[in-house]
């Protein structure tokens, strides 16, 4: 599709390719969105498997000299990136506060997460250390060694346009692979921004390449056999059809899902005033801050017991006070809380999970449906939604809404609890608040979820430990970054080394022994 005359003034965000803006060989293209006015700022191309093509070929002419690189060099030029990642940390916030909505302060702090990942990264010299044993036979030694497995892909999602692809190619650079990057076409801005870095940084050309797109280019990965392993982060039905088709064509693949995380509130935390403004606290900004477009928001409370009335009197005393707007405007010198989502379709989609969740009987404690903030009337808006007494069947329960509402659901005990999220299709996150110990190492012990909080609302493992989910939250074995994205990255060679001399028995036909 040609640009419409209304897009034709727009800047329109090149793809990257071997070093340097590429302009795309497709003609479809898409629009991004600042969603706080609801305008289309940019176009961006959405490209065909010709321009998958022209970034495997880059890669590839990249990949001998990048993975042969001694790897100190390698880890250097991702110190020099982290350097200017930290320098363009503020620029970076205001692409993704411009471009996804969430507020400034809320961007920074995924800038800095992402920032770790480099810095786990630039320990790879450390990282990638292989094994050695002396004398396995006699005057046989053996050692391990992990190689890059060569030109990876990965996928992101809109939600964190700048976190989630560091979640990736740092560690896939790191251990010597080259690398295609498919951010999400929402949000392409700061991937764009990153590419640049990484040139400054000393990167050589055709290591690290960007394509945008949808469905067409992820189709070109996914089938390219010059892509070795494909890394994605999305929702389940996508990560499930990711995960399939990679495989299906020999491809290594680790793909993220969607998710539904639950936060279990046992009575004890609502017993006295200080413990029950901490967990109310937690809980606002782990289900509402940006906007709920988490894959680790809590989106379900479990109210245990006694703890659900005054649990829920305080999370809508909170919830009704929160500060709605435009990610970067301030009120009376203090940011946001929450801004809008990301498209008017989102909008909308989450808007009407609130009209079931009412037509199937849950209690509207909080309605946002129709939030307008003034000046931005066609923002794409939304106010914090709060719903009780809430039932497992309910679609409210049963679905990821991606959105600022909050759904809880009344149980008798920590063991109704435990079944009830072991029962759940998703199991990314969840968490527990309580100070019995007792029943925290019990939920921590007999929770089938990937990433569990005690007292810790939002339980995004370091960029040193490993990020993924279990059930529907994850298709693949090794989570993101940590030494599962090292191990995901690389592959492990074993080689057994016999120095003969002058009294070497000769191998027989037999099975190999030694001892
Ligand atoms: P999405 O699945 O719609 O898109 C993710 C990526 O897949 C994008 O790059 C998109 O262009 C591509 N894509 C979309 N439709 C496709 C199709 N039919 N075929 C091939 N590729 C396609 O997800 P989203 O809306 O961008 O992000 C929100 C989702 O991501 C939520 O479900 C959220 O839970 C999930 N998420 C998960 C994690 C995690 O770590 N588990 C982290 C962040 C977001």
């Amino acid at each position: 599709m040609n640009k419409p005359a209304d897009q034709q003034s727009l800047p329109s965000v090149p793809m990257w390719i071997d070093g340097k803006p590429y302009t795309a060989s497709s003609t479809r293209s898409g629009e991004v969105m600042n969603p706080a006015t609801g305008r289309v700022t940019k176009t961006i191309p959405l490209g065909n498997a010709a321009d998958v093509d022209a970034a495997v070929q880059a890669a590839t002419r990249a990949l001998p000299a990048w993975r042969d690189a001694p790897v100190l060099r390698r880890a250097r030029v991702l110190m020099k990136f982290r350097e200017l990642l930290d320098a363009n940390r503020a620029e970076l916030a205001q692409l993704v506060t411009q471009e996804h909505g969430k507020t400034l302060a809320d961007a920074a702090g995924s800038v800095q997460r992402g920032i770790e990942v480099v810095e786990f990264a630039m320990g790879i010299p450390h990282l990638i250390k292989g094994e050695y044993s002396e004398e396995i036979g006699t005057g046989v030694d053996c050692h391990s060694i992990r190689q890059p497995i060569g030109v990876c892909a990965g996928i992101t999602p809109f939600n964190f346009p700048v976190m989630v692809p560091l979640w990736m190619f740092p560690v896939a650079l790191a251990c010597g692979n080259t690398f295609i990057l498919k951010p999400s076409e929402k949000v392409p801005s700061a991937s764009m921004k990153m590419a640049e870095l990484l040139k400054q940084a000393g990167l050589p050309d055709g290591v690290f390449n960007i394509v945008h797109g949808d469905k067409e280019a992820v189709d070109g990965l996914l089938n390219h056999p010059g892509i070795k392993g494909i890394s994605f982060v999305g929702s389940t039905p996508i990560a499930k059809y990711i995960y399939e088709t990679a495989s299906k064509n020999g491809k290594r693949v680790q793909a993220l899902g969607g998710a539904k995380n639950h936060a279990v509130v046992l009575q004890d935390m609502t017993a006295n005033p200080s413990d029950l403004e901490f967990t109310a606290d937690a809980l606002m900004g782990a289900a509402y801050g940006s906007a709920g477009e988490r894959c680790m928001s809590i989106s379900a409370i479990v109210a245990v017991g006694a703890a659900a009335d005054p649990l829920v009197a305080k999370l809508k005393e909170k919830a009704a006070a929160l500060k709605i707007g435009p990610g970067d405007s301030m009120v009376d010198g203090k940011e946001m809380d929450m801004g809008p989502l990301v498209t008017k379709v989102h909008r909308d989609k989450v808007s009407s999970y609130v009209d079931k969740g009412a037509a199937e009987g849950a209690v509207m404690v909080l309605d946002g449906r129709g939030y307008k903030v003034k000046g931005y009337e066609e923002g794409f808006f939304l106010g914090a939604t709060l719903l009780d007494k809430v039932r497992a069947e309910m679609s409210v329960y049963k679905e990821e809404i991606f959105g600022p509402v909050l759904v809880v659901v009344r149980v008798e005990t920590l063991d109704d609890a435990i079944k009830l999220i072991n029962s759940n299709p998703y199991a990314n996150g969840t968490a527990i608040f309580t100070r019995a110990g007792g029943a925290a190492r019990k939920f921590e012990r007999e929770i089938e979820v990937g990433m569990v909080g005690i007292n810790v609302p939002i339980p995004v493992p370091v960029a040193f430990y490993s990020f993924g989910g279990w059930r529907n939250s994850l298709f693949g074995d090794q989570h993101v970054h940590g030494m599962e994205g090292v191990r995901f990255y690389t592959r492990a060679k074993v080689i057994s080394t016999r120095w003969p001399d002058a009294n070497a028995v000769p191998q027989g036909f037999n099975m190999p022994t030694l001892g």
